[in-house]
């Protein structure tokens, strides 16, 4: 048990950069290191653990579901697997899914099915119309589509069809519309790219273009989906309805499982175009399942509102406080705070000392992702640690 960063350096791809924690257990928002000190969890496994950790309803579905069935491909069906499309369908703005095991993987499936809806509808037309400073995933299909050259250097030549223009500025799809363009595809917030929040009006201004100009409108959800901003999915909160939807990160609650959600009219793989092996199985569905449950009729989705309200009112108060804040974005319970210089790092490093985590995901933005049943005290006590980092850090 004992040493395991060191272990890990020895045996494993050092693609991560860590910090030299090792964590053993966790319940709800805490969790527990190998040397007995918990910390509160405000980055949840990347907007993962949507009801905190050992929750014990989601255990018991778990547990259960192992004790039955687990996996048996997707060459037979299980009742859990349809009861999870059955659910996303209802509460959704779109009519078919399919089912896959990560972010990145259900981005690679939008883009085969924006490209064959494109080459079958539009003329041929292939190309996708991404953003600078998004994420869609680290496979070579995803990763062409992320406005971050930096995660394509090194692997040779890329995957054409994409064209890249800034966020949030409808005027630059317009220009960059030609008769190859399929799709445009879009997060409702930036996540990796810093909670970066568009123009209230940008959504329904590129779904505006999309059908004025016959294109589809992806929105990638992987990171917003499943009740993040306080409403089950972002697209909401803009007035607008995409054709297809990407989803993974919080679906689960831990479980990996992804998801491409599309209207009929572009829901067109036919057998044999795409597949996956563990996609959707028993365990996955019944957990994922289960998450939406609780968000939809357990009451996790208001208390996002209200915890994201709460969490909103905080770092507003942080603002008035110190110096060194200069703003916030997000929605619900994805937040960043924003400080006038890079400190980011220094920030998440003492709230960690502190009994804190949360994320640096850029040099002078802190993002906080607390599971989605985050307590009002647990809220407060997190804030509270990082007023006493800026503090420290105004006096260092
Ligand atoms: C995290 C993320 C992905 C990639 O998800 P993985 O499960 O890591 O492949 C894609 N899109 C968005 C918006 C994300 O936040």
């Amino acid at each position: 048990m004992p040493n395991v960063p060191a272990r890990d350096a020895a045996v494993h791809m050092t693609t991560y950069r860590r910090q030299p924690l090792t964590l053993v257990r966790g319940e709800g928002t805490r969790v527990w290191d190998d040397e007995g000190r918990s910390y509160l969890d405000f980055i949840a496994g990347i907007a993962v653990d949507s009801l905190g950790h050992a929750h014990p309803g989601l255990t018991e579905v778990i547990a259960k579901q192992a004790g039955t069935l687990i996996q048996v491909s997707n060459l037979f069906y299980t009742e859990q697997q349809v009861e999870l499309a059955e659910m996303l369908v209802k509460h959704s703005a779109l009519d078919k899914a399919f089912f896959c095991n990560s972010g990145t993987e259900a981005n690679e499936g939008a883009i085969k099915l924006a490209r064959k809806w494109g080459i079958a509808n539009r003329n041929g037309a292939y190309e996708i119309i991404a953003a600078n400073n998004g994420f869609h995933g680290r496979t070579l299909g995803s990763v062409a589509a992320t406005g971050t050259p930096r995660y394509r250097e090194f692997f040779g030549p890329g995957m054409p069809g994409f064209v890249f223009v800034d966020y949030d500025d409808v005027e630059a799809i317009k220009a960059a519309t030609t008769p190859t363009t399929a799709a445009v595809m879009l997060e409702p917030i930036q996540g990796e790219g810093g909670v970066n929040v568009p123009a209230p009006d940008y959504l329904k201004r590129v779904r505006e273009w999309c059908d004025q100009n016959g294109l589809l409108l992806i929105l990638d959800e992987v990171q917003t989906g499943t009740g993040r901003t306080g409403a089950l999915w972002a697209y909401e909160h803009a007035g607008v309805e995409p054709d297809v939807m990407t989803l993974a990160k919080g679906l689960g609650g831990g479980v990996p499982i992804g998801a491409i959600l599309a209207k009929d009219h572009c829901a067109i793989f036919e057998p044999g175009d795409h597949g996956s092996t563990f996609g959707g199985n028993a365990l996955a569905s019944a957990a994922a399942t289960y998450v939406l449950r609780q968000l939809i009729d357990g009451g996790v989705l208001a208390n996002v509102r209200t915890r994201g309200e709460q969490l909103e009112r905080r770092l507003a108060g942080l603002e008035d406080r110190h110096e060194s804040v200069v703003g916030q974005r997000g929605a619900g319970l994805m937040r960043g705070v924003v400080f006038d210089t890079d400190i980011a790092v220094d920030v998440a490093t003492r709230a960690m000392n502190h009994g804190l985590l949360v994320n640096p995901v850029r040099p002078n933005v802190v993002r906080f992702l607390p599971p989605l049943n985050v307590t009002a005290g647990e809220i407060d006590a997190a804030i509270d640690i990082i007023d006493t980092a800026l503090t420290e850090i105004a006096s260092a």
